[in-house]
C-alpha cells in the first residue's frame, strides 16, 4: 500500500492509512489535544473530510478523548470493538476488575497525570455509536479489505478487553495500547502502564507475532520491531500489578 503518514507529538499517536477517498485513522487522542491534531493534520497537508474512517483500538479517553468532535467535522464512521460501545457511550474509562498499574512507579506517574490534566483523562465527551459506525465482534480479516484496506483486525485484549489492533498485509501492525515502547524507563518492558490482564496481553503479543506482524506502531511511542516483545514476553504476572486503593505506594 501507499506509505501511511505518522501524526506525532501530544501523548498518542495517529496514523493515517490510504483508502479509497481518504484516510483511515487509526486512534484519536486526548480530548485536549484536539487543537494540535487539527494543527499537525493541516501540516500533513489533510483535510479532516478525508478522514473516511476512524479506527479506535479501544475505549480509553486519551485514544476516544476527541473522536466526537472529530466525527462532527468529519462525518467519519467509527470502527470499534463491540465492547467499546457501552464506555464510548458513557464517554469514561471502563474499570476491570483485577487490572491494574505495571509498577508502583507507573500508577505514581498515571496519578500526576490524571491530578493535572496532562492528557490523560479518565472521563471525556461521549461518543454514541450508530449505523453508520462499524462494531466488530473478534478478529476480522474482510471488513477492512471491503473498505479498501489490505489488512485484518485481530482482537488483542489484555490492556483492556475492547483492545483490537490493525495488521496490514505487509506486517504493518497499529497496536494500540497492547504494547508501547514509551516511558521504559518505568519499567514497562514494553507493557502498557495499565493492563487488565497479563496473561492475556502476553497471548495477543503472540498472536500478532505468529500472524506476521513485522514492525509495530503503537499509540504511545516510537515504532518497534518484534523481537522487543519477544525478549519481553512474560516478564510479568497478574500478581505483580499495583492496583490502586488495595495495596499501599
Ligand atoms: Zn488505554
Amino acid at each position: 500500500m501507499e506509505k501511511f503518514i505518522i501524526l506525532k507529538g501530544g501523548l498518542t499517536n495517529q496514523y493515517l492509512l490510504p483508502c479509497p477517498g481518504g484516510y483511515l485513522m487509526v486512534e484519536a487522542g486526548d480530548e485536549k489535544d484536539f487543537a494540535r491534531f487539527k494543527g499537525k493534520l493541516k501540516k500533513a497537508g489533510v483535510d479532516p473530510r478525508e478522514i473516511r474512517y476512524l479506527f479506535l483500538t479501544h475505549h480509553h479517553g486519551d485514544h476516544a478523548g476527541f473522536a466526537a468532535r472529530l466525527r462532527e467535522i468529519s462525518q467519519c464512521r467509527v470502527i470499534a470493538h463491540r465492547d467499546a460501545a457501552e464506555p464510548l457511550k458513557k464517554g469514561r474509562n471502563a474499570r476491570v476488575k483485577g487490572g491494574g498499574l505495571t509498577s508502583r512507579r507507573a500508577m505514581l506517574l498515571a496519578g500526576i497525570m490524571i491530578k493535572l490534566n496532562l492528557g490523560l483523562s479518565l472521563r471525556f465527551p461521549p461518543l454514541e455509536l450508530g449505523e453508520n459506525d462499524i462494531l466488530v465482534q473478534g478478529d476480522d480479516n474482510k471488513l477492512l479489505r471491503d473498505l479498501g484496506v489490505p489488512g485484518k483486525v485481530l482482537h488483542t485484549p489484555g490492556h483492556s478487553p475492547d483492545s483490537i489492533s490493525l495488521l496490514l498485509d505487509d506486517g504493518s501492525c497499529f497496536c494500540g495500547d497492547a504494547a508501547m515502547s514509551s516511558l521504559q524507563w518505568l519499567g514497562l518492558r514494553y507493557c502498557c502502564i495499565y493492563m487488565s490482564d497479563v496473561e492475556e496481553n502476553y497471548r495477543s503479543w503472540q498472536k500478532l507475532i505468529t500472524a506476521g506482524a513485522r514492525t509495530f506502531y503503537p499509540a504511545h511511542g516510537r515504532p518497534f520491531k518484534p523481537e522487543a516483545l519477544k525478549r519481553n514476553l512474560n516478564r510479568f504476572r497478574q500478581e505483580d500489578l499495583v492496583i490502586p486503593g488495595r495495596r499501599r505506594v
